[in-house]
């Protein structure tokens, strides 16, 4: 893997930039000399994509139209869109038998019904090219479950079964489809974790990272964003055409047990 300039400059559209992972992703895209446009609701965003050198679009993506157009304007700023990473992500935490019906949407909404949206906006660009990349920003909890968290792993697991059709039928397109499943990523989406565990539990923070995030980790640390970002650029590259269909663990050895 390399975080060198790739031989060809795409058009990336990533979903989820204000902080995080997504911020990570658009500054590693910048890097590579990629034109990136960083879509977020958060307003802040604007500032973070503009300090990486990517144009900015503010889009709350549980709106069906809200995701068509932020593929528009992509095609507006820079003609098409070759690259998609669809990254932006909310957590809920409840017992199915409390768990509020509009936090189910809005999970099922944001994190799987956007990035099947998206994903059929952009796609027409990529076939016409004959080229394209959409990377999904899974989580372990695509493969494993966790009490209290209902919306964001049926979410997630649906995430893995669109990644595998979109693999199906770009195929023969010469688009490729991946997910990522990460486990803890040291991002402001786990720090809030960090405290509510905290306060549920009654440990002080570190008691939470190493009896509760850590316990199933091989490696005893939590994950950067930048780490992360080195694997979408490594899917999103020209080297990685044979690579398809596939879920990417990036878990700590969480999953070997
Ligand atoms: P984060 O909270 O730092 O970033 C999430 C981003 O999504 C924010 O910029 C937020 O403004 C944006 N967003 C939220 N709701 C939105 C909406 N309605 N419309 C548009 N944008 C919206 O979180 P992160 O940890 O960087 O998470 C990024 C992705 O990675 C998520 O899909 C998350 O599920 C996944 N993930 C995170 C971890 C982790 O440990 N942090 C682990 C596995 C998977």
């Amino acid at each position: 893997m390399s975080s060198s300039k790739p031989s060809t400059p795409r058009v990336a559209v990533v979903t989820g930039t204000s902080s995080g992972i997504g911020a990570a992703v658009v500054k590693h895209f910048c890097e590579q000399g990629h034109q990136v446009l960083a879509v977020d609701f958060n307003p802040a965003g604007k500032e973070i994509a503009e300090a990486a050198g990517a144009a900015f679009y503010q889009a709350d993506l549980t709106d069906a139209d809200a995701c068509r157009g932020a593929i528009a304007e992509a095609v507006k700023r820079f003609g098409g869109v070759d690259i998609l990473v669809n990254n932006a992500g909310i957590q809920h935490v409840a017992s199915i038998e409390t768990f509020p019906e509009e936090k189910w949407r809005q999970i099922i909404d944001l994190m799987l019904t956007a990035p099947f949206l998206l994903t059929q906006a952009a796609w027409p660009y990529m076939r016409e090219k004959g080229w394209g990349r959409v990377v999904n920003i899974a989580s372990i909890h695509a493969q494993v479950a966790s009490p209290g968290k209902a919306a964001y792993v049926s979410a997630k697991h649906g995430m893995i079964g669109l990644t595998k059709t979109a693999a199906l039928e770009g195929g023969e397109q010469g688009i490729t489809a991946n997910a990522i499943c990460p486990a803890y990523v040291k991002t402001p989406l786990v720090d809030n974790q960090i405290a509510d565990q905290a306060k549920l539990n009654n440990m002080d923070e570190q008691e939470v990272i190493e009896k509760i995030m850590l316990k199933n980790a091989a490696v005893k640390r939590l994950i950067e964003p930048s780490e992360v970002a080195e694997l979408v650029a490594y899917l999103t590259s020209d080297a990685a055409g044979a690579v398809t269909g596939a879920s990417w663990n990036i878990d700590l050895g969480w999953t070997a047990h």
